[in-house]
């Protein structure tokens, strides 16, 4: 299988421009961008040790290695395995002030400075370019945590430097609660058995499979796929999103020179696979969303097209077993929460486990993380109600309704998230 054109979508799988989700052909020589062989490697003291009292962190996403970090530097032992190391990620992501500030707490701070912008401004615009409403972000969070939007391979570098050790491959099959601890099988027929056992392996986890079952996972209602991609900045300063009957459409410098571009419904309408869909919804939208589109739509190659799921679970521990991240409790994105609750739940995750008591350290967590998760989940969900409103009756209420609402979302979450 030629590997062109291969790419990593929200949930870690690697797929095609077309959607599919494509099978890893070991015997292909490795681009950098793509999946490595499963070859087993561990960080950590026990490095190559499957059998240990440690913890095992299963996925280097954004999640993953914050705890692992998170537990280093409480000097907690912890393995991490990653299917897929040395993946980009996959394109930009948008840091909102709680984002920043757990990436402070987790002593990231200073070099988050060093990549992607600060987002000072948001502005939500009609289909024809109409402002509907504007945030002063930095005024909202305050400048020492300014959202920011990054690319994720540079915040997964941020990360993964400060375990200084180099993660590597395996894959996790499935996972077993036991007496102390539990045991883990691996896709190439290994076995391992430890102390504690953390799934941050994203929103099609195999650890949440193994623990809970197929329950709790769905369709994000809103937008059941979007489309994303990098484009030349067309001249805009700060997050702005264009919103009309079919499509909302987003631009976000993350640098000097480029745009990080996200597509999606407006209303859970269909988000069509083939790239003649951004073309067609976005046809009559402003200048600036014809410049990227025109970028866009001469380099197909370039455009992830992927799934938006949602994961709603009644718990997320079981023994000594929890999920954290987009295994746990994947929203929409619609307020840009995921990195932020990956990041939180992190370190509360890390903090128990440092206490002690492995037995109840889940529990702990998810005790002191639920009603953050919750609220998140509730503001997404009240975005989309409103969202099914029709298009005029929501442009005549979004200039007072918007600020209202950015307010409710985003006004507890200023709050440390632990
Ligand atoms: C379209 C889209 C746009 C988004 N935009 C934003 C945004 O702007 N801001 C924001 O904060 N959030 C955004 N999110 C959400 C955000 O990407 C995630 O919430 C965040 O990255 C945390 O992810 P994670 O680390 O929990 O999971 P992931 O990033 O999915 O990482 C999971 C890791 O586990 C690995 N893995 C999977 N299975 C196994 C296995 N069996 N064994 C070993 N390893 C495994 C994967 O390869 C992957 O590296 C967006 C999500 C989507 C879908």
């Amino acid at each position: 299988m030629a590997f062109a054109g291969t790419f990593y979508d929200g949930a870690g799988f690697p797929v095609l421009t077309d959607g599919t989700t494509v099978t890893v052909n070991l015997d292909v020589p490795l681009q950098r961008d793509e999946p490595r062989a499963a070859a087993r490697v561990v960080t950590g003291e026990r490095c190559g040790d499957m059998n240990n009292d440690g913890v095992l962190v299963v996925g280097a996403g954004i999640a993953g290695l914050a705890l692992t970090l998170a537990l280093r530097q409480r000097e907690v032992a912890v393995d991490l395995v990653e299917r897929a190391p040395g993946a980009d990620g996959g394109l930009a992501v948008n840091l909102p002030g709680n984002a920043v500030s757990a990436l402070i707490a987790l002593g990231v701070g200073d070099q988050l400075k060093q990549i992607g912008r600060p987002v000072g401004r948001r502005e939500y615009r009609s289909a024809t370019g109409r402002l509907l409403f504007g945030i002063d972000e930095e005024a909202f969070w305050g400048p020492s945590a300014r959202s920011r939007c990054v690319m994720r391979s540079e915040l997964h570098t941020v990360l993964a430097a400060g375990l200084g050790v180099e993660p590597r491959a395996a894959t996790v099959q499935s996972v077993k609660v036991a007496d102390g601890g539990a045991e883990v099988e691996f896709t190439d027929g290994d076995t391992g058995r430890y102390g504690f056992v953390v799934g941050a392996d994203g929103v099609r986890s195999a650890v949440r499979g193994a623990l809970f079952g197929t329950a709790g996972a769905k369709e994000a209602v809103l937008s059941a796929a979007s489309w994303r991609f990098m484009a030349p900045n067309p001249g805009v300063d700060c997050w702005v999103a264009w919103s009309g009957g079919a499509g909302s459409v987003l631009l976000l410098p993350v640098d000097d020179e480029q745009v990080y571009v996200y597509a999606s419904a407006t209303r859970g309408g269909p988000v069509g696979a083939d790239p003649s869909w951004l073309g067609t919804t976005f046809q009559d939208y402003p200048a600036p969303v014809q410049a990227v589109l025109r970028h866009a739509l001469d380099r197909p190659e370039t455009l992830y097209h992927s799934p938006v799921e949602e994961i709603r679970l009644p718990s997320w521990t079981a023994g000594r077993c929890a999920l954290i991240g987009d295994a746990a409790h994947a929203t929409a994105p619609i307020w840009a929460e995921g990195a932020a609750l990956a990041v939180e739940d992190a370190l509360v995750l890390a903090d128990e486990l440092a206490a002690g008591d492995w037995d109840t350290a889940g529990q702990r967590y998810e005790r002191r993380r639920r009603d953050r998760v919750d609220h998140v989940q509730a503001h997404t969900d009240k975005f989309s109600r409103a969202a099914g409103a029709p298009i005029w009756l929501r442009d005549l209420l979004l200039p007072v309704l918007g600020p209202r609402s950015y307010r409710a979302a985003y006004g507890p979450l200023r709050k440390p998230g632990r």
